[in-house]
C-alpha cells in the first residue's frame, strides 16, 4: 500500500486513481484473506473426507456448526457422516463377530450328539444288536441324543425367532396362579424322578398378571426346570408371588440345589454359557433357556434378578404388571 501511494506520488497522480488504487488493493487483501481461510477449510472438509474413506476414524477433527457459516455447516456435517459411520461399521463389526460365534457355538453342540448317536450305531451294526444286553442301553442313549438335538433345534429356533422380532408377544391379562399351577404340573414327573420336590406360594390377593401367557410359561418351565435339573436328591423349588405396593407382581423361582458360583452369575444369561457344561449336557441342557428367558422378560420390560450361593441353592426373580398398565393409575 504504502509502496503504491509512494509511486503514485512519484508518478504524480493524485484523486481519483489514488481511490482506484486503494479500493484495488482492498479488494485483493479481502480476496486473498477470504481464499485463505475458506481454502483452509476445505482443505479440512477434504482430509475429513479422506480419513473416513480410508476408515481413520480416532484421526476425525471435531467441527462446530456456527450460525450463518455455511462452510462450517458442511464441515460439521462432513464429521458427523464420519461418526455415523463409524457406529455402522462398529455395529456391522459386532454382528459378524456374534454370527461367526454363534455358528461355531451351533456346530460345536450339534457335533457331540451326532457323534454319539454314530458310534452307538456303529456299535449296534458291528454285532452288539444282538446282544440285549448292551443293544437296550445304547438304543436308549441315541433316543437321548436325538431329545438333545431336538432340544437344541427347539431352543435355537426360539431364541432366533424372539431376536429377530419375528415372534410378536402377546398382552393380556391372564390368571397366573392357574398359569404357575399348570407349570409345576408338566414337570411334576421331571421333578419326582429326580426327587425333588415342587411347592407354589400364591397369595389369594394374586389373580391376574398382564403379559403374554404362552411366552411366561416357557420362562416358568424353563426356571423350574433348571430347579430340578440343578438339585439334589431331597430338594426343592418354591414358586412365590407377592404383591408390591405398586400393584406389580414379584415372583421369584428358588431351589436349594448346587448353585451358581459368584463369578458366572453375570454369564449365566449369555447364549451356550454352562457353569459346567458336562452336567448341564447330560440333563439334556442346551445353554440357551435362560438367553431365552432374558428375552422374554425384556419385552415385558422385565429384568431377570439372580441371586445364588454354592451348595445353597439359587433364586431367579422379576416383577409384572397385576394389571393393564393404563388402567393402573
Ligand atoms: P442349560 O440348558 O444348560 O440349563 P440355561 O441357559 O438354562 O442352560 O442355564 C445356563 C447355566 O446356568 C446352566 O448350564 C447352569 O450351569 C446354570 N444354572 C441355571 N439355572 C441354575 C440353577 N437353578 N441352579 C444352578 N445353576 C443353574
Amino acid at each position: 500500500m504504502a509502496l503504491g501511494l509512494f509511486l503514485l506520488r512519484l508518478l504524480d497522480l493524485e484523486g481519483f486513481w489514488i481511490d482506484v488504487l486503494l479500493a484495488l488493493t482492498v479488494t485483493y487483501a479481502t480476496y486473498t484473506w477470504m481464499h485463505r481461510h475458506t481454502a483452509d477449510r476445505l482443505a479440512r472438509a477434504q482430509k475429513t473426507l479422506r480419513d473416513i474413506r480410508k476408515q481413520r476414524f480416532d484421526e476425525l477433527e471435531k467441527a462446530y456448526v456456527r450460525p450463518g457459516d455455511e462452510l462450517n455447516t458442511l464441515l460439521w456435517q462432513v464429521y458427523r457422516n464420519g461418526q455415523v459411520l463409524e457406529k455402522e461399521i462398529e455395529l456391522f463389526r459386532r454382528t459378524e463377530t456374534y454370527r461367526r460365534d454363534f455358528i461355531g457355538n451351533v456346530s460345536h453342540e450339534l457335533k457331540t450328539p451326532i457323534f454319539s448317536v454314530r458310534g452307538y450305531a456303529e456299535t449296534l451294526l458291528d454285532g452288539a444288536l444282538h446282544d440285549p444286553e448292551v443293544s437296550r442301553p445304547f438304543v436308549e442313549k441315541i433316543l437321548r441324543n436325538a431329545d438333545r438335538l431336538h432340544n437344541l433345534a427347539a431352543d435355537l429356533s426360539e431364541l432366533s425367532k424372539i431376536e429377530t422380532g419375528e415372534l410378536k408377544m402377546s398382552r393380556q391379562l391372564f390368571d397366573l396362579p392357574q398359569l404357575i399351577t399348570e407349570t409345576t404340573e408338566l414337570l411334576e414327573a421331571a421333578a419326582e424322578k429326580k426327587e425333588v420336590s415342587i411347592r407354589v406360594r400364591i397369595p389369594s390377593n394374586i389373580t391376574t398378571a398382564f403379559g403374554d401367557p404362552e411366552r411366561l410359561k416357557q420362562v416358568f418351565v424353563n426356571l423350574i426346570d433348571n430347579g430340578i435339573k440343578y438339585n439334589n436328591a431331597g430338594g426343592h423349588v418354591e414358586v412365590v408371588a407377592r404383591m408390591l405396593p405398586d400393584h406389580r407382581i414379584k415372583v421369584t423361582v428358588a431351589d436349594n440345589g448346587i448353585g451358581i458360583p459368584s463369578h458366572h452369575l453375570n454369564r449365566v444369561t449369555e447364549r451356550f454359557y454352562r457353569v459346567d457344561k458336562s452336567r448341564s449336557r447330560s440333563q439334556g441342557g442346551t445353554g440357551l433357556g435362560l438367553a431365552i428367558v432374558k428375552h422374554i422378560l425384556a419385552a415385558h420390560e422385565a429384568q431377570l434378578v439372580i441371586d445364588s450361593q454354592v451348595q445353597r441353592g439359587s433364586t431367579f426373580g422379576f416383577t409384572l404388571p397385576s394389571r393393564v398398565p393404563d388402567a393402573a393409575h
